[in-house]
């Protein structure tokens, strides 16, 4: 009996580790390793939803985890710059990195000064374009091909299932934004040029130039000024970030607050990369006084 159940033990932990261990540096990145890798994979993001993509504290479990992992995944752009020391304390120099930015066309930001948030590399959330998500699910597509030849027909097809899926909602979604009025909005930082770009809204101003910079009283009050001149009617607020001068601009402005989020997970109804592209273009639209 014993015997029996050692091996069914050990057949079980094989069993376990014949997936791919994939670590994804972000949840958006965790939902297309497993939209791509399916049963295949066992993916696990290093931030939530809930924290900044800028600011992220590694936890010694992170280490553990890269340690054990066959794959990382990240966006690149500078964005992640707490992966790099996660992988040298893991002692990992020799695991695989998939980049999904290469080949993304880029955006900068238009900081001017010593700009922070795009790293003088381009605005690196490009993933709130699901044309450039296309190409990111493309890269994990070759990554994961690579790391496991054996399954490369399963990730080929599931990657193209997904591409269709990204273009329909995208239809959907931008013929909707067509028929606003208006279209403009402050953001809470500079997260959402590709978004606004490919369902057609404005930014027309920003609370923040980077994540940990705070605006001056003087600029605060430039902002006001501008939202009341232009009538803009939406201030965008993040769930990751201090929520006290968004809500005091809609205040002494009377413009409208919604919250959006960057990263699937931290809004109700957002868990999957699908989802959160849904739930930020509707919202937005009804925040801005809906269709028609
Ligand atoms: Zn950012």
């Amino acid at each position: 009996v014993l015997l029996v159940g050692l091996i069914l033990l050990f057949s079980g932990a094989a069993r376990a580790s014949e997936s791919l261990q994939v670590i994804a540096t972000l949840p958006i990145l965790k939902d297309l390793v497993q939209v791509v890798g399916k049963r295949h994979v066992t993916a696990i993001s290093l931030i939530t939803g809930f924290e900044s993509e800028h600011t992220y504290t590694p936890k010694p479990s992170d280490i553990r985890a890269i340690q054990d992992a066959d794959l990382l995944v990240e966006i690149g752009l500078g964005l992640e710059v707490w992966v790099a020391p996660l992988i040298k304390n893991a002692d990992r120099a020799d695991l695989p990195i998939i980049t999904t930015s290469k080949g993304v066309p880029l955006l900068m930001d238009d900081g001017g000064e010593a700009d922070e948030h795009d790293h003088g590399l381009g605005n690196p959330h490009i993933w709130l374009d699901p044309e450039n998500v296309k190409i990111m699910a493309a890269w994990i597509e070759a990554g994961l091909s690579a790391a496991d030849p054996g399954h490369q027909d399963d990730y080929r097809q599931n990657a193209a299932a997904y591409t269709s899926k990204l273009e329909k909602l995208e239809k959907e979604l931008r013929a909707r934004v067509a028929s606003l009025q208006k279209k403009g909005f402050i953001a809470h930082h500079p997260a959402w040029p590709y978004f606004a770009r490919r369902f057609g809204f404005i930014i027309k101003g920003k609370i923040l130039r980077q994540v940990g910079s705070e605006p001056s009283a003087k600029q605060i009050a430039k902002l006001i000024k501008k939202i009341r001149a232009e009538k803009i009617r939406v201030i965008v607020s993040e769930p990751q970030l201090n929520q006290k001068i968004p809500a005091l601009l809609a205040e002494e402005s009377g413009a409208k607050l919604v919250s959006l989020s960057p990263l699937p997970g931290a809004l109700p109804g957002t868990e999957s990369y699908l989802d959160l592209i849904r739930y930020n273009v509707e919202a937005l639209i009804a925040a801005l006084g809906g269709e028609g």
